[in-house]
């Protein structure tokens, strides 16, 4: 029985490293430049999909392999600072939420605004909440 789990977690780190081979070879081919934010930050909203070990080995893998990579194929490489507040920043003003303007897992309270969209309340923008992150995240690319 031990034998035969080790056989199998064995091949199941070996189809993680597979993929996490191919996976950073097609963001090296396929961009100039990558901005990875640290999964760490999101940990919280992570807990529920994955173990937070396995997570993170498997993060902190990917991060120097795609460090490796961006080395060899001279790619330009940002990561997000773990403070860099990509889902409270507004991607047209800058403004940050704080306090009780944060929006959560639960949206905002205070506004009565939802988990999945954000509302500037300092210009009026809106956007999906991903989608702001995103674009906060593309900003410090340029
Ligand atoms: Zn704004």
């Amino acid at each position: 029985m031990r034998t035969k789990l080790q056989r199998d977690y064995r091949k199941v780190a070996n189809i993680q490293n597979d993929l996490l081979q191919k996976f950073t070879t097609q963001l090296v081919n396929d961009y100039d430049q990558i901005v990875i934010e640290d999964l760490r930050v999101k940990q919280m909203m992570m807990a529920h999909v994955a173990s937070k070990g396995l997570q993170r080995s498997l993060f902190s893998k990917f991060r120097r392999i795609l460090t490796y990579k961006c080395d060899w194929y001279g790619k330009k490489l940002i990561w997000a600072e773990q403070t860099y507040p990509s889902p409270q920043r507004c991607a047209q003003c800058g403004y940050i939420k704080t306090g009780d303007e944060k929006i959560t897992l639960q949206g905002n309270r205070k506004h009565g605004t939802k988990h999945n969209e954000y509302i500037c309340y300092e210009c009026g923008y809106q956007n999906d909440r991903d989608k702001n992150a995103v674009l906060n995240l593309l900003a410090l690319a340029e």
